[in-house]
């Protein structure tokens, strides 16, 4: 015998009550006991009324129409002749008595819970009436029994507790002379013993199936619902959510405590000692395999099984130097709590016995704040502990699975991914079975923090990383590019989904949380909105994504100015941007301090070299206990071109016009020529290798002429190396007649930092660097003669956005 419980969804609309009579149809000969929740919505339209009639709000009366509405669309589309006309009465009878109770109660302007049970049961009462005419108009012998002529309960009308002694007699004697193949049973509705009507709670009817199945040792039980079992997480909150195939009853009465709303958390109980199979399986995809519960957990060697939260949860912290040592504080607390019937959700309480911290719902928190005060009048008078704190807004996730207790890291793990993404954790609890780990935070990080989790405990996973991108210029425009050719590739070989969340320029900013179409995202930033540094970060924040990275891919002063805001919001920074790394020291320390501190990536390899992995690999030897001796360095492509093609018969002015021309240089060539780009990567260098120290200490030889330096402006500054000529022509004839090339060299040694041009011999590795190439040779202690080298184009759009994505899969891999 099974027995099957179809819930809200499933009866929502006459197409889903007819793959529920298929499902029946198919268990054939089988006997089956079928438990029916109200039709979608109608519970919440019953209470609503309740609410809206209780202070006298006349609207009831068209939410009532709307009731009678939903149950009359249902009838005509799914019963014909003898059977609408039965439901059709039965329902217009219900109703105006429901009517009549809804009157009552809106004149007395007073809604008693034993009302609010009776007015709530119409919809269980309702939906199984016609659910039954259904399945006999399709040949089934079905028959509808009342369950409140079968649970009887206590007389807490509207959250009854069961007396399972008297029910399961009722049960069993009714089922005993009971001839049906198939019996419909409403869900959620009970009795008193005086034979008033009860409900079990909200979601109750998974335990009415439960009750029942238990009291008759049902083969099965099976909760059909919208979703094809209980999943790693709700899968309405996180996408990559999968259905767990086996799950042990604990586990799952664990996550269905902490919201997995899949399964009224009850239900799970009777059934426990039975050791009944629990299935829990999707009415809108029967042939889905759906989720075993059963005795043990199964599967996968994923010790976490499921991740779930709860909202609207309070915590009061009752605190205080008076607690400490003397027993019975808690107690009192707990019964003053226990009076008011206010549920406690976790617990936490330090050793220091200082303090007590509890979760509640939020809709306890007013009374609880009251109780509490009152019951420690004395002690908060005297001083001894402090009023209660109450702190509303919050909620729990909670980390579920048997096989947690016998692994370690797992909380480190937890609270590593969480603090990472910046959500604050404001208590946690772990219970002696280590079964679960709870943790209270902030309402607003809920869906960030489960996602996070469940990237960090589901490793099939994709993680997701969302990027907000400052300056869309070539190099933007180009990472752009890169990114939309490799999305697939990254997502199937490297699980990672890169999403571009904003985009902004000088002058406009453009955000979409779902992430920015690749194809039309000139578009969609000239349609945006005015653009401002303060409000791209507030978006940031606002949309509170887990892996947010801001990307800087200007060279702009201000936007360097906010690194540290992103880094304390724990959003990473990826910059090619130089001025925040080789402005001031404290500065570019501050930085790299907070990048520790809130656990967040902080990188600029394109800062040195372009795409060339010159930072990385300095990192990489120092952190793995090498010592740099001295570096030797090409850095400038701009200085390199010039050099390269300035030979005898040109002159300097005109190597110098082109580079310009060919946007070699910068716009204003005197940023290359006088060395100060150079000096600026030369001193990033040298703080990555430890070195404190600023610009002013680098020394730098200028080539150019006083004329040169005094020009005042770039046409200026062209002129006077025109008419400077001879000074280019002797540098070059003098390197010539030594058998040299002119390269422009930066150099780090016994601390000191110097920049300027040399004359480069046959023979040396800076002799045949062509084109825009930089180079860079590693002295340090495990190289000490032969330097470790690295070479390659230094400058170019390609090649600069290619190191910032090397970042930016770098924090993904993080
Ligand atoms: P029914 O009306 O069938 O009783 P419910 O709405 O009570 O259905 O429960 C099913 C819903 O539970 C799903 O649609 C889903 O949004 C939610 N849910 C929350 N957590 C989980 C989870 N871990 N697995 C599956 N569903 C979950
Ligand atoms: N109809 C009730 C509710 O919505 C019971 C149930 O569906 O399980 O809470
Ligand atoms: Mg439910």
């Amino acid at each position: 015998m099974k027995v099957l419980k179809f819930g809200g969804t499933s009866v929502g609309s006459s197409e889903n009550i007819k793959k529920i009579i298929n499902i029946i149809s198919s268990n054939g000969e089988e006997k089956q006991i079928i438990v029916v929740s109200a039709f979608a919505k109608v519970t919440n339209l019953l209470l609503e009324a309740a609410q809206l009639a209780s202070i006298k709000k006349t609207a009831y009366a068209s939410v009532v129409d709307e009731i009678t509405s939903i149950h009359h669309q249902i009838i005509y589309k799914l019963l014909t002749d003898k059977a609408k006309n039965d439901a059709l009465r039965f329902v217009n009878e219900k109703l105006t008595n429901l009517k009549s109770v809804l009157d009552s109660i809106s004149l007395i302007s007073e809604l008693s819970p034993k009302s609010e049970a009776n007015i709530v049961s119409h919809g269980e009462l309702l939906s199984s009436f016609i659910i039954t005419k259904a399945l006999q108009e399709n040949a089934i012998e079905a028959t509808r029994k009342d369950t409140r002529e079968l649970i009887t309960t206590n007389t807490n009308y509207t959250n009854a507790s069961v007396n399972f002694e008297i029910s399961n007699k009722n049960i069993q004697k009714y089922f005993k002379s009971n001839e049906a193949n198939v019996t419909v049973l409403p869900g959620f509705i009970a009795s008193s013993e005086h034979k008033d009507t009860t409900v079990l709670g909200r979601g109750g009817s998974d335990y009415t199936a439960a009750i029942i199945a238990a009291a008759l040792n049902a083969d099965v039980l099976e909760i059909w619902t919208d979703v094809s079992g209980m999943f790693t997480a709700n899968p309405s909150i996180v996408s990559q959510a999968m259905p767990i195939e086996q799950i042990s009853y604990v586990e799952a009465m664990e996550l269905s405590h902490f919201g997995a709303k899949v399964i009224y958390p009850p239900t799970i109980h009777p059934i426990l000692k039975k050791e009944i199979p629990i299935k829990i399986k999707n009415t809108l995809k029967p042939e889905d395999q759906g989720t075993l519960i059963g005795k043990t957990s199964k599967g996968k060697k994923n010790p976490v099984k499921g991740i779930s939260h709860i909202d609207n949860v309070t915590l009061i912290t009752l605190e205080g130097s008076g607690m400490v040592g003397i027993p019975g504080f808690s107690k009192r607390l707990f019964e003053t709590l226990a009076v008011e019937k206010i549920n406690v959700k976790l617990i936490t309480q330090a050793s220091s016995e200082h303090s007590i911290c509890i979760a509640i719902d939020d809709c306890n928190a007013d009374l609880a704040k009251i109780a509490i005060d009152n019951a420690f009048e004395f002690e908060i008078l005297k001083g001894r502990i402090k009023p209660l704190e109450v702190e509303k807004n919050l909620s729990i996730i909670a980390i579920v699975g048997d096989k947690m207790k016998s692994h370690q890291g797992i909380s480190g793990k937890m609270f590593g991914t969480l603090g990472k993404n910046n959500v604050n954790i404001r208590a946690i609890a772990q219970g002696a079975s280590e079964r679960n780990i709870s943790a209270v935070i902030a309402a607003k990080d809920v869906k960030k923090g489960i996602n996070s989790l469940h990237e960090s405990f589901f490793k099939n996973n994709n993680k997701q990383l969302n990027l907000f991108i400052t300056g869309v210029g070539n190099v933007g425009a180009k990472l752009i590019e890169q990114i939309a050719q490799q999305h697939q590739f990254l997502l199937d070989n490297l699980n990672i989904n890169i999403r571009i969340i904003g985009l902004s320029n000088s002058k406009k900013m453009v955000f979409d949380d779902e992430g920015i179409h690749l194809s039309s995202w000139k578009k969609q930033l000239k349609n945006g909105e005015k653009a401002s540094l303060g409000g791209f970060l507030d978006q940031v924040k606002k949309l509170n994504l887990r892996n947010s990275v801001f990307v800087d891919i200007t060279a702009n002063a201000d936007v360097a100015s906010m690194y540290s805001k992103y880094l304390k919001n724990s959003t990473a920074v990826v910059a090619c941007n130089k001025i925040a790394s080789s402005a001031n020291y404290k500065n570019y320390k501050e930085l790299k301090e907070l990048s520790r501190e809130y656990n967040v990536p902080y990188l600029f390899e394109t800062n040195v070299g372009a795409g060339l992995p010159i930072i990385d690999t300095l990192n990489n030897l120092i952190t793995s206990g090498d010592q740099v001796v001295k570096i030797q360095a090409v850095l400038s492509g701009s200085l390199n071109f010039i050099f390269n093609n300035f030979k005898e018969n040109t002159s300097f002015y005109t190597i110098v016009k082109q580079a310009q021309e060919e946007g070699y240089t910068e716009p204003d060539p005197r940023i290359d020529l006088s060395g100060v780009d150079v000096a600026r990567k030369i001193l990033i260098l040298a703080r990555e290798s430890g070195l404190k120290i600023n610009l002013e200490d680098i020394e730098n030889n200028s080539f150019l002429t006083k004329n040169n330096n005094k020009a005042e402006s770039v046409d200026d500054f062209f002129n006077s190396l025109k008419t400077d000529a001879n000074h280019f022509n002797d540098l070059l004839k003098s390197a010539n007649n030594n058998n040299c090339q002119l390269k422009y060299v930066a150099e780090l040694s016994n601390g000191k930092a110097k920049v300027g041009l040399k004359e480069i011999p046959l023979g040396h590795p800076f002799y045949n660097l062509e084109g825009k190439d930089n180079i860079v040779m590693f002295y340090t202690k495990r190289y000490p003669e032969q330097p470790m080298i690295i070479k390659g184009a230094g400058a170019g759009a390609d090649v600069t956005a290619s190191g910032l994505f090397a970042d930016i899969i770098k924090i993904a891999n993080n």
